[in-house]
């Protein structure tokens, strides 16, 4: 399943990039001035590249849509004022060839864009030759394969410097976040290709200023190699994603706070005390999976008792009051509801599958 793509690693981009590396700037260029100030004003803090987008197709038309190519010009003035790279959104052709012409820095293809294998390769084709760093955002829908394809194109297409943005995932669920992390994807991703940069978009997958520092630190606590995050110079007045951009004061507190994780530590005292701990896991993994083996054992005696009696696999009943009753069992012991109905709704679907197949 795992695929070979050597894919440059972050220190090799030539852009002066130490350790991590932080992408910043509107949703949207606005106007020459908005943008200026914006950028000026993050010069302050630490930041790696200048992010804005110029074309803006929104999931409905009517709204803001981008200032489109002039915005290019704009942004290599201030790109020249403030001394940053700058990035831009792509998603056709004749936008890669717009920017290509301008010196942009950096493109980065959007969420939409990566959902579709035919723009996808299109881009790749108008990029072909080309030696520019691109940054590719993960498809809405939480479809790894997608991702991985898009990035697989780009590389058959010569390009090297390729990184992954993670901005969350659509689903119908919107209560806390505006796009659902699923980190389980992006940690995939990083273990099939390690070299390739991993940048969270918390911006997007939030929705929303609250809970952008809990997000950007567990990025940081999951190792990712960098963060893109939207700020504008007045977020009340922007024109695109309103609720989720901070002002550059924000975003140099959001970057104070944040811890960044060393990913080992040779201290004898710590190794001892992890390999401890870990021989303590291991033990509880084959526990359970003991006890699951033995859950499956059951539910196959269960399947010879219903198919004698000619009843129905599947008895909702009885699933509703499994979830239900285990949700509220771990509760109790600060298991989040999600987990748990997670974790069930897999262990049931293993159950039926033995039950399948022992009636057939
Ligand atoms: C953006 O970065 O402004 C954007 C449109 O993002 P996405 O493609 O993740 O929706
Ligand atoms: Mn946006």
């Amino acid at each position: 399943m795992d695929v070979e793509i050597p894919i440059q690693r972050l220190t090799d981009w030539g852009m002066f990039i130490k350790d991590k590396l932080f992408i910043a700037g509107p949703c949207s260029v606005e106007s020459y001035e908005q943008l200026m100030k914006t950028a000026v004003a993050l010069g302050e803090h630490k930041v790696n590249i200048l992010r804005a987008g110029i074309w803006k197709p929104r999931s409905r038309p009517g709204s803001f849509e981008g200032v489109g190519r002039k915005g290019l010009e704009w942004l290599k003035n201030v790109s020249k004022v403030v001394k940053l790279p700058v990035a831009v959104e792509v998603a056709q052709p004749d936008h890669v060839e717009a920017c290509l012409k301008q010196g942009i820095d950096v493109l980065w293809i959007g969420a939409r864009t990566t959902s579709n294998p035919f723009s996808l390769q299109a881009l790749a084709d108008s990029l072909r030759g080309v030696d520019i760093p691109v940054m590719v955002k993960n498809p809405i829908s939480p479809d790894i394969f997608l991702w991985l394809g898009a990035i697989e194109r780009l590389h058959r297409a010569g390009i090297k410097k390729i990184a992954a943005i993670h901005r969350g995932f659509s689903s119908a669920e919107t209560k806390l976040y505006r796009n659902k992390p699923e980190w389980r994807i992006p940690i995939e991703l990083k273990r099939q290709i390690p070299d390739m940069p991993l940048i969270c978009d918390p911006s997007h997958i939030c929705g929303k200023k609250e809970l952008l520092f809990s997000v950007s630190q567990e990025a940081m606590d999951l190792l990712y190699d960098g963060l893109m995050i939207e700020v504008h110079i007045n977020p009340g007045q922007a024109l695109s994603d309103r609720e989720q951009q901070i002002t550059p004061g924000e975003y140099g507190v959001l970057l104070k706070h944040l811890k960044q994780k060393k990913i080992s530590n040779n201290s004898p005292d710590f190794q001892q005390n992890i390999k401890l701990l870990r021989q303590e896991i291991d033990e509880v993994d084959n526990h359970i999976i003991e006890l699951l083996a033995r859950r499956m054992a059951i539910v196959r005696k269960i399947s010879v008792c219903k198919r004698k009696n000619d009843i129905s696999l599947f008895q909702p009943d009885r699933w509703n009051e499994i979830v239900k009753s285990r949700i509220k069992a771990g509760k109790g012991k600060k298991l989040s509801e999600d987990f748990m109905f997670q974790v069930y709704q897999s262990i049931h679907e293993e159950a039926i599958r033995h039950q399948e197949e022992e009636e057939h």
